[in-house]
Order: structure tokens, then sequence, then C-alpha cells
């Protein structure tokens, strides 16, 4: 809840402490974590009066990994998601499982009070070698809290961390790599890819260590170029290439805006994914404008019946929105464009219908 629903606090709770939240009616309305530094005031993890049983975080961790255990649409990979915070009912916690080591971070004070009970409770539910904190330097300075980074149990992961998801193999920097290391939450979207890629010359926008590229490449397209600004993400993406046989890609250090606006050659698939271009409300009208401008520019460069994947990453602008940035760009281009599938956040990023917030993440396929 944010800090101007509250009234009042009573007594003198510390950062990270389990507050009682009770409505002006006197009704106890949940019980949650205090942030007093932060425009989120209280997390709420249970709702209603009762209070929380004492081990509602090992359980509900335990719950959450049995249910990736369980989940069919995560068979053939050892790269999940283990808890996705509020989706999990654990705002504040995000575990990721790469192989044998298992990446936390830990966005609020009361999940950093928490930190040996977290890491006890995901060495229970998984058993793996090791945990590795990493640090939250935007959540550390919104809870007023230290950033801390480093092993949590077993060894501290030195090198990346080989992770496997159908045929394909990757080396994630859990240390170093951006969020925990890999976009695991564009899992079904690299499978598509790898199923559309079979003849067609690729090019991935966007690419980080090369998701996408590398799916390509294994679906047999014809020729993959990969485009991205970071050199130490594209000298991961190259390991990762040759990793999987696609030696002959093309990796390019480059603005891809620029890349897509500047260029004239043709593509017949093409990956447009973006870093968040609207972290909030008020940048929504500049981030469509933006997410427009990249899907024109895909759409131009697009040969005759080509493939477009676009995505956004930020719940500023929504799926609805984002299918009329879509069609805006169509009609700029003066192509017809059809929609062959929607991308959503895949089973191991649950959103809570309580925390519609949740969902920042989509994508479109696009046929020109
Ligand atoms: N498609 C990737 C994730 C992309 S995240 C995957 O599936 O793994 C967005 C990426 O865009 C980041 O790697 C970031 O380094 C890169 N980036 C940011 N601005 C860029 C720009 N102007 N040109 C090219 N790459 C950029």
């Amino acid at each position: 809840m944010l800090s101007g629903a509250v009234e009042r606090v009573t007594g003198e709770p510390g950062a990270g402490a389990t507050v009682r939240v009770v409505s002006a009616e006197g009704e106890i309305l949940g019980h949650g974590d205090y942030s007093p530094h932060s425009a989120l005031r209280v997390r709420l993890h249970a709702f209603g009066k009762e209070a929380p049983a004492p081990d509602w975080l090992p359980r509900r961790i335990e719950r959450a990994a049995e249910r990736r255990r369980r989940d069919p649409m995560l068979a053939g990979t050892d790269a999940v998601r283990l808890v996705n915070a509020e989706g999990d009912g654990l705002p504040g916690l995000v575990a990721d499982r790469y192989g044998d080591v298992v990446v936390v971070r830990l966005a609020t004070a009361g999940m950093a009070a928490r930190r040996e009970a977290i890491a006890e409770a995901l060495r229970e539910a998984t058993g793996a070698a090791a945990g590795f904190e990493r640090a939250d330097a935007a959540a550390a300075r919104r809870e007023g809290m230290a950033c801390r980074q480093g092993g949590l149990w077993g060894e501290a992961p030195t090198a990346p961390v080989e992770i496997r998801e159908g045929g394909r193999r990757y080396a994630v920097d859990v240390v170093e790599g951006q969020k925990t290391g890999f976009y695991l939450d564009q899992r079904d979207a690299r499978d598509r890819v790898e199923r559309e890629a079979r003849g067609r010359r690729v090019l991935d926008c966007f690419a980080y260590t090369g998701g996408f590229a590398v799916a390509a490449a294994r679906g047999g397209a014809a020729r993959v170029t990969a485009v991205e600004s970071s050199r130490r993400a594209l000298a991961l993406a190259r390991q990762n290439l040759e990793r999987n046989g696609a030696e002959e890609a093309e990796l390019v250090e480059a603005d891809a805006f620029e890349l897509l606006r500047a260029g004239d050659e043709r593509f017949d698939l093409i990956v447009v994914d973006p870093p968040p271009l609207a972290r909030r409300r008020a940048d929504e009208a500049r981030a469509a404008r933006a997410y427009k401008d990249l899907i024109l520019h895909a759409l131009r460069r697009a040969s005759d019946d080509a493939l477009v994947l676009a995505f956004r990453c930020s719940h500023a602008v929504g799926a609805e929105r984002f299918r009329q940035v879509a069609f805006a760009a169509s009609l700029d281009a003066g192509r017809p464009v059809q929609v062959l599938a929607s991308f959503g956040l895949p089973s191991d990023h649950p959103v809570s219908l309580d925390h519609p917030e949740g969902d920042y993440f989509g994508g479109l396929l696009l046929r020109a």
C-alpha cells in the first residue's frame, strides 16, 4: 500500500518490521512488511484478519519451487524463475535457478531482513549447490538500505553458469549480467523463434547475450545478425553462438535504434526487444512513440511475408496500448500487418490477480 494511504503509524516499527494494517473503521486488513523510506510503505503478504503462520515464508518458497518442478511447461530446462515476488505471495523476493546456482534479489527491507531464512528455505527447496545474492541498487536506494552482493551458501560462482533450454545451451553471467543474468521471461518466445527461423535472414535487435540469435541459428536460419550496444554482452553472445554451432552468425556492436533506421538491407525475421522505455505511467506517451518508431523501422526493413517479433517491457505500456502502437506503425509503413501470436509472461513468472503491476511484459508476432 502507498504511503498516502497511511494515516497513522503506531509504535515505532523499524525498516522491514512486520506490521498490521488497520482500516479507519478498525478492521484488520492484513499484515505486511514495513518500508519507512519507500512510497510503497507496506507490502502485504497476508490479507484479512489472520496473522500469517510463523512459517509462512519457507512454506511459500517451498510451494513456489514445487509448482515449478511439476510444471510441464518448464520440462527440458534447468533455468527457471523459482520465486516471482508478488506473483508467488512473496513481495520483494525474486529467485532464479540456473543449473546448480540459485540467484536471489531482495528488493525490500522486509526481505533483506530475512536473508538467512530465505537462503535456508531456497537451499532446502532446491538442493542447489550454491546461492548467490545479486545487488539491486535501485531497490536499495528506494528502501534506504545497504546494497549487498555475494554468496548465500556454497561456493560463489566465478565463471558463467551453463544452462540448457530445450536443445539450446547458454552461458549465464549471474554475477555481472543484466537482471539475474538471463532473460528467462523470453523462453516461450525463443522457442517460437527457433520454430519460425528456417531459411530466414534473421535480425536480432537488442540481442544481449544472444538468446534469440541462438534460437534462430538452431532453427536453421539462413543468416543471423545480432545487434547490441554492450560489448560485455556481445562477448558472451559470441560464446553462446559458438556453443550452439553457430559460429557464422554476425554480431554488431551498435545502437539498434540507429541501425534499424539507417540501413536498407531486408530481413525475413526481425526481433525487437528494447530495454524498458517507460518505468512510470508518466512516461507512457513517450515510450509508446519510441515503440512505434521501432516497429515502423522494423517493418521498413522487413521483406515480403517477413515476421516481426516486437516486445514491450514495462507495465506503463499495456498490451492494448502496444497493439495500437503496432497498428499505428503499420499505417505509417503502408503495410497491412497480421498478428500471428501474442506473448506474455511464461508460467514461471505468474502474475497475481491482486497485483496487476506484475504484468510488465508482452510481445506480438507480426507478419507484414
Ligand atoms: N533480447 C535479449 C534481452 C534484451 S534486453 C534476450 O532475450 O536476452 C535489452 C538489451 O538492449 C540490453 O542487452 C541492452 O544492453 C541493450 N541496449 C540498450 N540500448 C541499446 C541500444 N541503443 N542499441 C543496442 N542495444 C541496446
